[in-house]
């Protein structure tokens, strides 16, 4: 039978419980909203002890479904002050399924703020115990010493000393697959800080003796995946050689960010071009890999510098754009660093770049210098209060330094994908119960009806962030509810699987309701609404009325009976 997991850090005590029958087709994102309503009072302060961690395979995780190990991460946000899901690749959503737990939720906080914990699960059970060798260590330098302890199969989830300053752009880093480099996050909304407040500095899960989650129909279940799978073969693969390589169409669409925001087109795009990293394997060394078990995508590359050395993995494209183009740094390798101090002080690289473009243009340091953007985030863990200020997120240096112009939504960052130039994407930023937030539902060809395309992204990316799928294998609606039955026995339709990705959507909002947010937080900031993107004179011309119609369930399309998930 299935468990839950209860982490209470303020008494040190673990305990199981039954995971609910009729929670059968909660996992990931839609579990942690129903938890996180359930049990978190949404006034409470995100860094004190009312506050929970939940984290929440989806409910595929662990089974033989291709690209089906993602694991979310839900809290109140101490970035947003609303309700946070991030989700994450790596190993540990695989592993904590096998183990049978559908989430661990961490509650409380501990008494002695000096001290630092680490929960172990594996087959044996599990140990909550303290770990003062962790502390204020760097991800990679905590997965290492982690590493001399535990089996090889162990993978580890962990917050790094941003999270445990308590910054508000902190991330929950996870171990990728293979090497086990702490490189996959769960990056938005300072989730990192959420758990380093509770004094939970890591976690490994170790599923040494189980195996993958049986089907209820083992014969149908392998027929689908290996349908999807060839279908997926023989399909674009849009992300093979990573979404890096989407720069220069971001680029030529006016959704590359420079120069924070002032400009969508970078002079130098060329340069941050992803197609370099992967001409550069043949020389450097590094290769796309799969973060984990069971991904057909494949979308991560592994960097090197120029003596062959690793330096980084998945440099994404919204990192090559916030930490790029919008710092006006056209320099791969420099970008590549950036991603790694970020990942190694575990902080989120759309809203570190946010804030240091930020910070470049309130004059702090001057734009395109990436040497002085390095040295200011090495000295986030050594005190220093401007690298502090940044781990805090884009409005804290719009506060520090008095800006007018600040790129944020909800109190979020703005990723690259610009909402000016996609007015549709700038519906779900203003909408979502997550902010500004790409990964919420990217509408990228303009849509006849708006309002109703950022429903059906959001509603499709809830239900795929739920299902443990990454959105870059792009499922549809109809093969998560066919997966789902086939797994479980269940008889979900078309209708009931939509059902549970706009309830997602609902608990969220309902979280966010009672924290204290109003319909007049469902904007963007009113600088995008009159300020014109120089190279296509866009702005944002969403009414509020139009943006207020996501929140009313419109009828099924058939649009969103076809649709696949958007990364
Ligand atoms: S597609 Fe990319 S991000 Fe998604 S699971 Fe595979 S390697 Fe990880």
């Amino acid at each position: 039978m299935d468990k839950l997991l209860r982490v209470n850090m303020t008494d040190l005590k673990v305990t199981d419980e039954p995971f609910p029958e009729e929670w059968t087709f909660l996992g990931g994102r839609g579990l942690t909203a129903k938890i996180l309503l359930k049990e978190v009072d949404p006034t409470c302060d995100p860094l004190g002890p009312g506050n929970k961690v939940v984290i929440a395979p989806g409910v595929l995780s662990g089974s033989m479904a291709p690209t089906s190990g993602r694991m979310s991460v839900g809290a109140k946000s101490p970035l947003t002050g609303g309700i946070k899901e991030a989700n994450s690749g790596g190993q540990a959503g695989q592993k904590l399924m096998r183990l049978g737990y559908r989430a661990i939720i961490v509650e409380g906080k501990a008494k002695d703020p000096e001290k630092r914990y680490l929960l172990v699960v594996n087959k044996q059970g599990y140990e909550l115990k303290e770990c003062p060798e962790l502390k204020m260590l760097r991800t990679y330098a905590a997965s290492e010493k982690l590493a001399e302890t535990f089996s090889q199969r162990a993978a580890f989830i962990l917050c790094g000393p941003a999270g445990e300053l308590g910054l508000s752009g902190a991330s929950v880093a996870f171990t990728d697959e293979g090497h086990r480099h702490p490189a996959r996050h769960a990056a938005r909304g300072g989730l990192g800080a959420a758990m380093g407040a509770k004094g939970l500095k890591a976690i490994a899960v170790d599923d040494e003796g189980t195996q993958a989650r049986m089907p209820k129909d083992m014969k149908a279940f392998k027929e689908l995946i290996a349908r999807i799978s060839k279908e997926y073969k023989a399909g674009p693969q849009l992300f093979q050689y990573g979404t890096s390589t989407t720069v220069p169409l971001a680029n030529m669409m006016s959704t590359f960010p420079t120069r924070n925001r002032r400009m969508m087109q970078f002079d130098k795009a060329d340069q941050l071009d992803g197609m370099k990293l992967v001409q550069n394997f043949a020389t450097r060394g590094g290769g796309m890999h799969h973060c984990m078990t069971g991904c057909i995508v494949s979308c991560s590359n592994i960097i090197h510098d120029e003596a062959g050395q690793y330096v980084t993995s998945a440099l994404e494209f919204e990192t090559l754009a916030l930490c790029g183009s919008n710092c006006e740094i056209g320099d791969l390798d420099k970008v590549a660093k950036i991603d790694r101090l970020c990942d190694d002080l575990g902080l989120d690289t759309i809203e570190t770049g946010g804030a240091i473009g930020l910070a470049m243009d309130c004059g702090a340091l001057p734009f395109g210098d990436a040497d002085a953007a390095i040295a200011l985030l090495d000295k986030l863990d050594k005190g220093d209060p401007l690298a502090e200020t940044i781990g805090r997120g884009v409005v804290a240096v719009g506060k520090r330094f008095n800006a007018e112009r600040v790129p944020a939504i909800r109190g979020q960052g703005i990723p690259a994908w610009e909402p000016r130039t996609l007015n549709a994407t700038g519906i779900t930023y203003a909408t979502s119960a997550m902010g500004a937030d790409h990964t919420a539902g990217l509408i990228v060809v303009p849509p006849n009806d708006a309002a109703l395309a950022s429903q059906n992204a959001q509603l499709i990316n809830a239900l795929c962030d739920s299902s443990g799928f990454c959105q870059f294998q792009q499922p549809t609606i109809e093969d998560i509810r066919t997966l789902y039955n086939l797994m479980y026995g269940g008889a979900l339709t078309f209708e009931d699987a939509a059902e549970l990705g706009w309830q997602c959507m609902v608990d969220e909002w309902e979280f966010n309701k009672r924290a204290g947010f109003g319909p007049e937080d469902n904007d963007l900031p009113a600088w995008m609404r009159t300020e014109a993107i120089p190279s296509n004179g866009a702005v944002f011309a969403v009414s509020k009325e139009e943006i207020m119609r996501v929140f009313e369930r419109m009828p099924i399309s058939d649009e969103l009976r076809t649709m696949r998930a958007v990364g």
